[in-house]
């Protein structure tokens, strides 16, 4: 038999960066890089994985 691979495709949040940018704050304009949570910072991630986690305008959601 052969095993079930679970197919890979490119992280939605970070679009396969690993990273991604946010406002510092609302006063300050700046941009921070931060580590992508949704990948751990591969850029990529298994496509199950994405069945069960959405994104929206208040963060990470994980779905039971
Ligand atoms: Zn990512």
């Amino acid at each position: 038999m052969v095993p079930l691979k679970h197919k890979k495709i490119i992280c939605p949040r970070c679009t396969g960066n690993g990273f991604f940018k946010v406002k510092e704050s609302i006063d300050r304009a700046r941009d921070k890089v931060v580590q992508c949570p949704m990948c751990n910072s591969q850029g990529e991630i298994d496509e199950e994985k994405v069945n069960t986690v959405y994104v929206n305008a208040d963060g990470l959601h994980r779905l039971h």
